[in-house]
């Protein structure tokens, strides 16, 4: 046996699970052809977001329905083409929005929100990159009267899960955040939340003490696995014998043979980033703006603004009317912003009940899987990583991880 633990992705959720492991002392080989963090784990809104336990899936968006396919302005796009040639998943996404199964799915949200600093700080510690991190809370604005209404429902739904909400008056919004240049009809502060000024540096510290810690980076595409009750064999141009398996390759992770992953209902959320460098200043925390659905955050490398949601393939090209969406309401956001430097697509990977799916594969004793993050990848990957550390070790892990069992009813 070559290693007792082999994971196959390196972005924030699999890097997560290899450092944890590594600290418990396992043997583990980290598989990945491209650079830490790379993927989808680079381009986030950087946000903590310990707040975020309300799904995507929710009864509005069975209201909103009709203007989401038909029409263009909104944060929430769904591709027709898509939608028809996954009718299944469509089916499935939009039955989870039915008011009761959206409170259930928070409530497994907020339990496993709950313990993410307690999986996230040890990382951030063992890798020395708590200069990356910064605690001034996040803030979220309403333009509209009927935004600010709207978020009564989902500041109770919040406070009613254990998240710290503090209601803030538009002046104070405007002092907190002098660069807001929309109207504020309510603001809260998150004060809880924290933001991360480069996610993907964040990724390439923890992968840096993971190798220096003694753990193997392999640069390489694994393409399937062959599991037995002795072991796993990962072929990934060369054959690796391990003890156990961590599917960790977010959105692709259906793509790995004899995983188990491969028949479970993995889509994509596409979101997309505007880099503006040299503006970082223009905000001082990250600031979700409800109804443009996307936050701008303070970056080392200038503003970012991120977020929308595009439900659309994996590999299909940018949709630049995205892009430009998100120009268009970075400027009423935030005034005369310049061209932006960058741009950026990335591929949240998404279950059509928005839980992660973390726990051992059905049938596969020795396979783990761990993907399906959507927009709370960067602030559960910790977690994450030590409950696969747990389940690699052969142990219980200290949270009730039933929610976000593989073999679960995706509706
Ligand atoms: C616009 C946007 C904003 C977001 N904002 C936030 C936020 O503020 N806070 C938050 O918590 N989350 C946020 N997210 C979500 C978060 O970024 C994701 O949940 C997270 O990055 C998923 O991490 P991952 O490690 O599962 O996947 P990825 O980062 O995509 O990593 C998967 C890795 O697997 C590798 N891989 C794929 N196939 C193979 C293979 N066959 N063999 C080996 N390796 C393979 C890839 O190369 C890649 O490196 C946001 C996402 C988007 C798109």
């Amino acid at each position: 046996m070559a290693h007792d633990l082999a994971v196959i992705g390196a972005g924030v959720v699999g890097v997560s699970c290899a450092l944890w492991a590594r600290m418990r002392g396992l043997s583990v080989v980290l598989i990945d052809p491209e650079d830490p963090g790379a993927g989808t784990s680079s381009g986030n809104a950087g946000t903590i977001a310990n707040y975020g336990c309300l799904p995507v899936n929710d009864p509005s968006v069975l209201r909103g329905l009709p203007g989401l396919l038909f029409g263009g302005d909104s944060p929430l796009s769904v591709s027709w083409g898509h939608a028809l040639r996954n009718p299944l998943w469509m089916l499935r996404f939009l039955a989870n929005c039915r008011a009761g199964r959206s409170d259930e799915i928070a409530g497994a949200l907020a339990a496993l929100l709950g313990q993410a600093d307690a999986g996230l700080n040890p990382l951030i510690e063992t890798a020395g990159a708590e200069d990356l991190i910064v605690s001034r809370g996040q803030l979220s604005v309403w333009s509209t009267a009927q935004g600010a209404a709207g978020a009564t429902e989902s500041v109770a739904r919040r406070r009613a899960l254990g998240v710290e909400v503090r209601e803030v008056a538009p002046d104070e919004a405007r002092e907190m955040e002098p660069g807001l240049m929309l109207p504020i009809t309510r603001a809260v502060h998150f004060p809880q939340a924290r933001h991360v000024l480069d996610p993907q540096g964040l990724v390439r510290r923890m992968h840096a003490k993971f190798v220096e810690l003694g753990g193997v980076s392999l640069r390489a595409r694994a393409e399937r696995v062959v599991d037995s009750p002795e072991g796993v064999t990962v072929f990934a141009g060369q054959e690796i014998a391990v003890g156990r398996v961590v599917i960790a390759s977010g959105a692709f992770s259906r793509a790995i043979a004899g995983s188990g992953a491969e028949s479970l209902p993995l889509g994509t959320e596409r979101g997309y980033h505007l880099m503006f460098a040299g503006e970082a200043g223009r905000v001082t925390r990250p600031v979700g703006w409800g109804e443009g659905g996307f936050y701008a955050t303070p970056m080392a490398a200038g503003l970012r603004l991120a977020g929308t949601v595009e439900i659309a393939a994996l590999g299909k090209q940018k949709n630049r009317a995205r892009l430009a969406y998100i120009a268009r309401k970075g400027r009423e956001m935030l005034g005369d912003l310049p061209e932006p430097t960058s741009d950026w697509l990335g591929f949240r990977p998404t279950m059509p009940d928005s839980l992660p799916v973390i726990g051992v594969a059905p049938g596969k004793d020795r396979v783990i899987h761990a993907f399906g993050h959507q927009h709370l990848g960067l602030t559960l990957g910790g977690i994450t990583g030590r409950i696969v550390a747990d389940l690699a070790e052969g142990r219980a892990p200290n949270a009730d991880i039933a929610a976000y069992a593989p073999g679960r009813r995706y509706y």
